[in-house]
C-alpha cells in the first residue's frame, strides 16, 4: 500500500498557523513516503463556507510551497454519497432520529438521575431521550440522525486503530466505553443531512487515504470514525495525531484567532521559512 494523505480544512476562515503545521506535516511526509498529498475542503456547513476562504486557503498553500492534484474534494459535491451510507445504516436499525435542542440535551443531561454530565468528543454525551423512538419506514428527513452507539458496538465489538505519534500503538477502545464517553452521536445535523464524522469517513474511504494526519485535539474522534468504517464495510487508514500550534500563553489556536492568520504574517513581509520556523518544522525538502 502507498501512502496518500490530505488535509481537509473547513473554508469558513483564513489559514493560521495551526493549520499551516497541519498542512506542512502531511505534505513533507507525503514526500518523504513518496506518496500523494490531496487537499480536499469540509464546505458541508454551507452557512458558513465562502468561495473567498477557499481561494485564500489555497494561495496560502501554494505560497507556503505545497501542491496537490486536481481536482480538489468539495463536500458539498458528495451529499448524495453521504445520504447512501446513512440510508444502509438506518435500515440496519442502527439510526434514529432526534428533536431534541441543545437546551433539552442539557436539561435531560444534569437531572438528577443521570449523574454528572460526561463531556466526550461532540459536547455533552447524549442522555438518549429520542432513543426509543419508530426506526422503521423511510428515515425522516429534517430531522438530525443518531447512530445508536449501544446497537452499533454489538454490531462490531471492540474498535482498535493504529496510532503513530500521539501515544504510539494500537489504541483499543470498548464498547462500555464507547458508550459511556462517547455515545449516540448525530450523523446527520437537520441542516445539512450529514455531519463531520460521517462525511469525512467515506471521503477518506472513496479517495483512498493511507494516512491521515490530524491535530490531537480530534484522537477521541477516531475512535467515532473506526465504528462507521467497521459498520460500512471500510477500510481503517493509519492516523498521526499530531501536537497542536499553541500560543505564549499555552492556549491553543482557534479557528476564529485570525491574528495569526498566515495571510497576515504574508503581508507583514515573512517568508514561508520563517513560518516553518516559527512552528519548530525544518526546512522543506
Ligand atoms: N475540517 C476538519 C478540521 O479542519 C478536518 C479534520 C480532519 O482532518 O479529519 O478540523
Ligand atoms: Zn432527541
Amino acid at each position: 500500500m502507498g501512502f496518500r494523505t490530505r488535509f481537509a480544512p473547513s473554508p469558513s476562515g483564513p489559514l493560521h498557523l495551526g493549520h499551516a503545521y497541519s498542512a506542512l506535516t502531511a505534505f513533507d511526509m507525503a514526500q518523504a513516503a513518496s506518496g500523494t498529498f490531496h487537499l480536499r475542503l469540509d464546505d458541508i456547513d454551507q452557512s458558513r463556507a465562502r468561495p473567498e476562504w477557499e481561494a485564500q486557503i489555497s494561495d496560502d498553500l501554494h505560497w507556503l510551497g505545497l501542491s496537490w492534484p486536481a481536482p480538489v474534494w468539495r463536500q458539498s459535491d458528495r451529499l448524495p454519497g453521504y445520504r447512501a451510507a446513512l440510508e444502509r445504516l438506518w435500515a440496519q436499525g442502527l439510526l434514529y432520529p432526534c428533536t431534541c435542542s441543545r437546551r433539552d440535551i442539557q436539561a435531560a443531561a444534569n437531572a438528577p438521575q443521570e449523574g454528572a454530565p460526561l463531556h466526550g468528543p461532540d459536547g455533552l454525551v447524549y442522555p438518549g431521550t429520542c432513543r426509543d423512538r419508530p426506526r422503521h419506514g423511510p428515515m425522516p428527513a429534517g430531522e438530525a440522525i443518531r447512530l445508536d452507539m449501544r446497537k452499533a458496538m454489538q454490531a462490531i465489538g471492540s474498535t482498535s486503530f493504529q496510532e503513530h505519534i500521539h501515544h504510539p500503538g494500537r489504541h483499543e477502545v470498548t464498547p462500555d466505553e464507547m458508550i459511556a464517553t462517547v455515545g449516540d452521536v448525530v450523523l446527520a445535523r437537520r441542516d445539512m443531512g450529514t455531519s463531520y464524522h460521517l462525511s469525512i469517513v467515506i471521503d477518506d474511504a472513496e479517495q483512498q487515504i493511507t494516512d491521515v494526519i490530524r491535530g490531537q485535539d480530534l484522537f477521541d474522534a477516531t475512535a467515532i470514525h473506526v465504528v462507521l468504517q467497521r459498520l460500512l464495510g471500510l477500510p481503517t487508514p493509519r492516523y498521526h495525531h499530531h501536537r497542536l500550534i499553541r500560543d505564549e500563553t499555552g492556549k491553543r489556536l482557534a479557528k476564529r484567532d485570525d491574528a495569526r492568520a498566515i495571510a497576515l504574517y504574508r503581508a507583514e513581509g515573512h517568508t514561508p521559512a520563517a513560518i516553518r520556523r516559527m512552528i519548530g518544522l525544518g526546512p522543506a525538502a
